[in-house]
């Protein structure tokens, strides 16, 4: 009889369920990890609620992982059975139009690896020989499983390419996202960080990681709240992290004149925005955009997650296990929690 495992399945729209399955063998070139922590993320919120347009159900879900190689395909070399190690949710192809310039992160041929709310999981070939890593051993599983979120993030901090004594803006404050992008901003010598968010829980998390002003759009006109804490100009640097229409159309209303904009959180296609053109062209100001990150930012995040110059604790509010992945992700809903890790041996 072959060994079973349990996974969490997602079958529709907000249903999930923990089923047994056999446990997958390593093909050539794959490693199998023994899923220590997998920690929940707003991609898997959106997942758990609508699915995900290029993996019909059901699939298991979860993609933030840390784990230990228990089994490995033929020709790895640079990967054994013990070694602790996380990877990356995607790996671009290296070969297509996007990739040749350097774009991985728009391949035409993303590999994509979801399946972490799992006690196993299979790690495909070009992610094993791409964006895969040992974790040193002064880092937890659950911190290094946060490696796909900051790859993103880096992503935007070196296009947004923050510099010394600047001033930076930060809408959706209190996020996972944001508080990785504060701890980069402070790294680049970044001098104010404004944090804006709707939560004062999670806006003291901001300020704990390195915001110096705090923002709360509930009680406050945040543009005019910007300005003032900027001597009226606005700041260099803004950086949208709700993927909201308003606060959208708000960043380019929050910069200075020769500032940049960052709109890292996605809006559903089709949604229009309206910006005022004038203000844009006469005051110069940059709109950056961006979606995933490199191979090359892989590594970078990877290399600062081993450098523990990130403080990545306050980011996860405690463990769960398989059988409550559904209340993770409620209490992420609700705003309870940045992000939860779930521990398949519990
Ligand atoms: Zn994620
Ligand atoms: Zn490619």
């Amino acid at each position: 009889m072959t060994k079973q495992m349990n996974a969490v399945f997602y079958l529709g729209p907000e249903h999930i369920e923990l089923r047994e399955m056999s446990l997958p063998e390593p093909n050539a070139g794959e490693l199998l990890v023994k899923i220590r922590a997998a920690t929940t993320c707003g991609t898997d919120v959106k997942m758990y609620r609508r699915g995900h347009p290029k993996f019909p159900p059901p699939f298991v879900f979860g993609h933030e992982f840390g784990g230990d190689v228990v089994g490995v395909g033929k020709g790895v070399t640079n990967f054994q059975a013990g070694m602790r190690v996380t990877a990356n949710v995607f790996a671009e192809c290296g070969t297509c139009f996007y990739c040749l310039r350097g774009q991985g992160n728009l391949c035409e041929n993303l590999t994509y690896n979801f399946g972490a709310f799992a006690e196993y999981m299979i790690v495909p070939e070009s992610i094993v020989r791409k964006n895969t890593f040992e974790i040193p051993s002064h880092i937890s599983y659950a911190e290094a499983a946060l490696l796909e979120p900051l790859v993103t993030v880096v992503h935007g901090w070196r296009k947004v390419a923050s510099k010394p004594r600047e001033t930076a803006a930060i809408i959706g404050a209190g996020g996972p996202i944001s508080l990785m992008f504060i701890q980069l901003l402070r790294i680049s010598g970044v001098e104010k960080i404004i944090a804006i968010g709707r939560s004062s829980l999670r806006l003291n998390v901001a300020r704990e990681l390195g915001a110096t002003e705090i923002v709360n759009a509930k009680e406050v006109n945040t543009t005019e709240s910007v300005r003032d804490l900027t001597a009226g100009y606005g700041a260099d640097i803004v950086i949208e992290c709700a993927g909201k229409k308003d606060t959208w159309e708000s960043s380019v209303d929050m910069v200075r004149k020769g500032g940049r904009v960052l709109w890292f959180g996605g809006l559903p296609g089709g949604e229009k925005v309206e910006l005022d053109a004038a203000r844009i062209h006469y005051g110069e100001i940059d709109l950056l955009n961006m979606h995933g990150g490199t191979a090359e930012n892989a590594r970078e995040a990877f290399d600062l997650i081993a450098s523990g110059r990130l403080d990545m604790k306050p980011l996860l509010n405690g463990e769960l296990p398989l059988r409550q992945v559904e209340d993770a992700l409620q209490q992420m809903i609700a705003g309870e929690v940045v992000k939860m890790v779930i521990n398949p041996e519990l």
